[in-house]
């Protein structure tokens, strides 16, 4: 074997006899347990020592991609570094220890919380209202779907349709759909904004909403959104916002004076929770005053000094979630906002937006840019070049891995080619920009030399290539003892 670090499942380095615990336990100990209780048959547990569980996990460890470790360009995701103050904050006692069913009046700091986090996201963002209920970004997608079928109908409405860009998030024709709606995807211009043409021939009477993101999945503002919100609302229709890109325009611009009256924020991404792991995340949804009354119950009012839960609004979509959200993803966009202040925020979103246009700048030499120009925050370059020699973006994406970088998001949006959309974030140095080009460069050049031997890549990992649907469409976990 070669000096690559690799590591067992744990069940492979069981041993009859091993055992984890150092205290010793009376023989008769299982005689205070009742007949009924006692296990019938022994559990499947690896047998291993301490030392082997340190050392298995401790490994496990290593093999970690993480923000903390290495750069994490993933396009779309905002994979910035997270301020270690914030879990800090979310580990105090007073708010890990305390319990969803504890009496209000004994949890008055936590409701100070979600009820200053709310005037903060309004304030960012241009909304009336929040609810912080959602569990992350496509469920608060769902529940501001729901918000807007709520709205319709109130009003007497059946209307049918929701329209998504052809470049939108998967999340967003999926809760459209969930919420009882077909879905009408429109077009994107060659410059890769929404094709105002299009939208004009799709926009009718039956339209409940449109959902965009802005800037877009390319990376781009979409320089008609004025007009865009106006043809919406004449017919009717609201304008959904998808806040996954909202780390570009922290403290420079606001969804909701752009005329968006439903969004979500995914808090995990512009205000900082570690994800990507699979992790809680958070997806507040607002919306504009005329929308407030159908926002998820409970909502917290603030009566005589004390907040309270008001589960008395007739007309709410109802809960979305058990309890009031994900607290300690609440308590980490908290501290990160009042970290920054207002100023910190502007700081934020120039930061993310001169970092990406950075490398576009020097990345465009050796990859196709297919919208050239200034970028927000992130931005999209096609590996067809690469293509063209017989290899593609995939082997882009896994060479990377060996430099020591994530790969960036790739093949999506689908309406380029090749795909590869990065992501820097504002908390990357200038060398590690640097450092980033140099790989993205050397790679195009290994392309160049031998493109059939970067179908192999990554070459240095502790694997190479895996099946990448297996685990999902055929599912295995249970653990076969080979001897
Ligand atoms: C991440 C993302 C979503 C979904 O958000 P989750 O928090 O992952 O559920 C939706 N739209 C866009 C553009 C995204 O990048």
């Amino acid at each position: 074997m070669s000096t690559k670090l690799t590591e067992s499942v744990i069940f492979e380095k069981s041993v009859e006899g091993h055992v984890g615990t150092t205290f010793s336990v009376k023989p008769g100990a299982a005689n205070h347990i009742p007949e009924e209780f006692r296990r019938r048959s022994p559990l499947n547990l690896p047998q291993v020592s301490e030392l082997d569980v340190v050392r298995h996990y401790t490994r496990l460890s290593q093999l970690n991609f993480s923000i903390d470790t290495n750069f994490y360009p993933l396009g779309s995701c905002t994979m910035k570094y997270n301020p270690k103050i914030n879990d800090k904050a979310a580990a105090l006692p007073g708010f890990a220890s305390i319990h969803p069913y504890q009496p209000e009046e004994t949890v008055q700091g936590a409701m100070a919380l979600f009820h200053e986090l709310e005037g903060m996201l309004c304030e960012i963002t241009g909304m009336n209202a929040f609810s912080l209920q959602p569990a992350a970004g496509a469920h608060g997608e769902l529940a501001g779907i729901f918000v807007i079928r709520a709205y319709h109908l109130s009003k007497g409405r059946q209307r049918k349709k929701v329209l998504v860009p052809d470049s939108s998030h998967g999340t967003n024709p999926s809760s459209a759909k969930l919420g009882g709606y077909e879905v009408v995807t429109i077009p994107s211009g060659a410059d890769g904004c929404v094709d105002v043409a299009a939208l004009e021939k799709a926009l009718d009477e039956d339209v409940a909403a449109i959902m965009l993101t802005n800037p877009n999945t390319v990376g781009l503002f979409e320089k008609d959104i004025i007009q865009i919100g106006k043809m919406v609302h004449a017919k009717g229709g609201l304008l959904y916002y998808d806040g996954a890109n909202l780390n570009a325009l922290l403290g420079l611009a606001r969804p909701g004076d752009m005329g968006f009256d439903v969004m979500h924020v995914n808090l995990h991404k512009s205000f900082s929770t570690p994800h990507g792991g699979g992790g809680p995340g958070s997806g507040p949804v607002g919306v504009k005053k005329e929308l407030e009354e159908f926002l998820p119950v409970p909502r917290i009012v603030q009566k005589e000094g004390r907040f309270f839960w008001d589960y008395n609004r007739p007309k709410s979509i109802g809960r979305v979630r058990c309890f009031y959200g994900n607290f300690g993803v609440l308590v980490r966009a908290y501290t990160y906002i009042r970290a920054h202040g207002a100023e910190g925020l502007i700081r934020i979103a120039t930061g993310a937006i001169v970092n990406a246009n950075y490398l576009k700048a020097q990345l465009k030499e050796n990859y196709t840019d297919p919208y050239p120009g200034p970028c927000m925050h992130e931005f999209v370059l096609s590996g067809d070049q690469q293509k063209a020699l017989g290899s593609s973006a995939r082997d882009v994406a896994k060479r990377l891995l060996d430099y020591g970088f994530h790969s960036p998001t790739i093949y999506w949006p689908q309406i380029v080619k090749e795909c590869i959309m990065i992501e820097p974030t504002e908390t990357e140095s200038r060398q590690t920009l640097d450092s980033f080009i140099m790989a993205m460069n050397k790679i195009s050049v290994e392309i160049k030399e031998n493109p059939e031997q970067m179908k192999n890549a990554p070459f240095d990992m502790p694997i190479q290539r895996v099946d990448e649907v297996k685990a999902a469409r055929d599912l295995d976990i249970r653990f076969v003892k080979k001897d």
